[in-house]
């Protein structure tokens, strides 16, 4: 379990424009207090060698209670506040019908608009459900950038993902503002050449996970919205962080810096016939998801498959008081206060890490940090994993977990000769939980990155000892390479 607070949202009814906590001093303040507090520990130096080693360097195999800031994803890792909490006590967990439900259909519903809401335990089974009822073998389903799950449940189906990303998207040098965007052009090419019989659905990630994090522009949504509706193909968002993506609208877009987050949030989706959503990022709870739609064919032979592998369509895999606590989570994640720190607090870290000489993926995006560990590590050539160096680097210096997100995660093989080919960059995410770490913890990351830093020269590759054929990153062994320095001396 990570580190959590349980918080007490301080300025629930804060008047819109009074959000600018902090600002005048330039720092981002929490918008809440703590109220219970959960105990971390940092082992010894010695410990944590001895747990790195006994992990086989692989940071998924690290038990959670050996690591000090986790940072390895924000997904499920929010905490809940006072009010939440005080609604899983009033949990209805009648087999069908709860109150909770009602409550939960409300809340999303006065956001999103949408006429149907299935509940679901969690993103993926959205996805599996609306890909097992629309798609087609052979189908392809196009998206900004599809999120792993979107895309490997897209092809479990039989259909193919296409990501079309502007080409800013694809430039880590690139200080554009919707780096997150759909290439228009390139969709409507897409459909024209492909056909709308094969194209059953479009979908668009806000914000923009697998591409750092970066927001899609109000601009980019109406115009992908008006080329699905010209071919009558239906357009669906991955809403995952979509109050994220409104904050960003509201600083970034012109027209939208006196909206509220509601309003941008209802714009977006009003743009839509449908989404997928998984509660664990701006549902802020730990577990939760849901399919929105307006189409009642759809709804229906949807709800068909929701009863027969994941529960009654009032409850569809979660507990009432889960429900209850999605029902107020969701427009918590939409108030000023509470969005403007967080983007804020994103930046603090990307801020106070290039201070200490980190290279990163600028701008920063909405839940994390992207650490460029191929140009920080120059001396360690793909091929021996710089982000893995990183990573095995800041549990030993500092007891943090983050994930590499590069060549261990990413390669694909050569089919002719079998060799690994290197994804383009070489990362490492460090992803921030929302409420739960202080700008303190992330000091105490930016100084560890820092020192990492001043002896990275002495930083070693590594090599894979056992992997699996699939997703192997989160099950694979590995051995630290020899060469590059004899030792690292982790006190330089
Ligand atoms: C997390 C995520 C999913 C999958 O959701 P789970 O709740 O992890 O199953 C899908 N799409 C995006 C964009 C996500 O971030």
């Amino acid at each position: 379990m990570i580190g959590f607070y349980l918080v007490e949202v301080a300025n629930n009814n804060i008047q819109d424009g009074d959000h600018n906590m902090g600002n005048e001093f330039d720092f981002p303040i929490e918008p809440y207090r703590i109220k219970v507090v959960e105990p971390i520990k940092r082992l010894s130096r010695e410990e944590r060698e001895q747990k790195i080693q006994q992990a086989h360097f692989n940071l998924f195999n690290i038990a959670a209670e050996d690591v000090f800031i986790d940072l390895l994803t924000d997904s499920g890792t929010s905490a809940m506040s006072d009010d939440q909490w005080a609604g899983m006590m009033k949990g209805d967990e009648s087999y069908a019908g709860c109150k909770n439900y009602h409550h939960f259909t409300e809340s999303i519903q006065s956001i999103f608009g949408f006429k149907h809401v299935i509940p679901v335990h969690q993103g993926r089974v959205a996805e599996n459900i609306l890909f097992s009822t629309i798609l087609k073998k052979g189908d392809y389903v196009p998206n900004n950038t599809h999120f792993d799950t979107t895309r490997a449940n897209t092809m479990h189906k039989g259909g193919k993902p296409v990501d079309l990303i502007v080409k800013e998207g694809r430039d880590p040098k690139s200080l554009e503002p919707f780096k997150g965007n759909m290439d228009v052009a390139a969709l409507e090419d897409f459909i024209i050449e492909k056909g709308k019989d094969r194209i059953p659905l479009v979908m668009m990630t806000i914000t923009n996970n697998t591409a750092a994090g970066q927001p899609v522009s109000m601009e980019n949504i109406k115009k992908t919205s008006e080329i699905c509706r010209k071919y009558g193909i239906p357009f669906f968002f991955d809403a995952a962080r979509f109050a994220e993506n409104a904050w960003f609208i509201r600083q970034r877009e012109e027209g939208y810096a006196d909206r509220s987050p509601m309003e941008i949030a209802r714009e977006m989706f009003s743009y839509a016939d449908g989404c997928l959503m998984s509660a664990k990022k701006d549902g802020l709870v730990n577990m939760g998801g849901f399919i929105a739609c307006n189409d009642d064919a759809l709804e229906e032979e949807m709800t068909r498959l929701l009863i027969l592998i994941e529960g009654f369509r009032t409850y569809g895999g979660l507990a009432g008081r889960d429900l209850e606590a999605i029902a107020r989570g969701i427009l918590e994640s939409l108030e000023p206060d509470y969005l403007e720190f967080r983007i804020a607090q994103v930046k603090y870290l990307g801020d106070r890490l290039v201070e200490n000489g980190v290279p990163i993926i600028q701008p920063v995006g909405g839940h994390a940090v992207f650490v460029d560990a191929g140009q920080m590590f120059p001396h360690i050539p793909p091929s021996d994993y710089p982000g893995q160096a990183l990573t095995v680097a800041l549990y030993r210096e500092g007891g943090i977990r983050g994930v590499e997100i590069g060549g261990l995660m990413f390669a694909q093989k050569d089919p002719v000769t079998g060799k690994e080919i290197s994804p383009p960059l070489e990362l490492v995410r460090l992803a921030i939980p929302r409420r739960v770490y202080t700008n303190a913890h992330l000091d105490f990351v930016a100084r560890v990155c820092g020192k990492i830093n001043d002896y990275r020269d002495k930083l070693r590759g590594f090599e894979i000892t056992y992997q699996a054929k699939y997703l192997r990153h989160f099950t694979m062994k590995l051995k630290e390479k020899k060469s590059a320095g004899s030792t690292v001396d982790a006190q330089a």
